[in-house]
């Protein structure tokens, strides 16, 4: 089994949910008193999210890509950086390592292409919604990415930093989210794009009819997949 590298507290309520999940598809793979083996490297997040609403991604990306090294010399094999939002700066982080990075875009657009879906609903913070470093992944692909319109994208955004990044799971909030699933749908989505790893601690499948791909889910488990080769 080769060493999973994780760069987490972005925020820590999904890195949680980062670290259940590759324990739990290793013990489903492997049985018995199996785990992953992991090395986290979980940043303030409170720095992080002061740099991107400055726009100062330059920066976020040289402490990534120095804890990418960190948790490359303790051993990691495989690099994942559990959030899309950080994804930005993903080629930064990327050219100066020498593990592969399993990013979060390709691996949900291979469950995409898989169930043979061309038209995705997409939800994530502002930056991932608005900016061209993750649809451009999906469209490379074929799949055409649809997003909120800016006031539904404005509450979506607010919501991940004020609240579920905080651990705030709230019943209207999860009214709202699945009111913008729904109306993605209305818009031809063939499903949505959970792009945010902390969403799925709001709204899960059971939910909506609407498919639901979250990426936290989808991420965790291709690096089991690919740690067990
Ligand atoms: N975890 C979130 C994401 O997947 C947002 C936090 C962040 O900005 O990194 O995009």
């Amino acid at each position: 089994m080769k060493t999973i590298g994780l760069l987490g507290g972005m925020s820590w309520e999904s890195t949680q949910t980062y670290y259940r999940l590759l324990n739990e598809n290793v013990k489903t793979a492997l049985g018995g008193l199996h785990s992953a083996k992991v090395v986290l490297y979980s940043v303030d997040f409170a720095e992080i999210e002061a740099l991107q609403h400055q726009g100062n991604w330059d920066e976020t990306g040289r402490i990534l890509s120095a804890a990418a090294r960190a948790v490359e010399s303790a051993g990691a094999e495989v690099l994942l950086i559990g959030t899309n939002t950080m994804h930005k700066v993903a080629p930064h982080i990327e050219a100066t390592i020498s593990i592969p990075l399993l990013h979060i875009a390709d691996a949900t657009a291979q469950v995409l292409l898989d169930a043979r879906i061309d038209r995705i609903g997409l939800l994530g913070t502002r930056f991932t919604m608005e900016q061209a470093f993750y649809r451009e992944r999906l469209e490379a692909k074929g799949i055409a990415v649809l997003t909120p319109n800016a006031t539904q994208r404005d509450r979506i955004h607010r919501i991940i930093y004020e609240e579920l990044c905080q651990g705030v799971i709230s019943e209207r909030s999860r009214a709202e989210y699945l009111a913008v699933v729904n109306d993605l749908a209305a818009h031809g989505a063939q499903g949505v794009i959970l792009g945010c790893t902390e969403i799925g601690l709001l709204i899960q499948q059971a939910h909506t009819a609407v498919p639901l791909y979250d990426t936290t889910r989808i991420h965790a488990e291709q690096a089991v997949a690919y740690a067990l080769g």
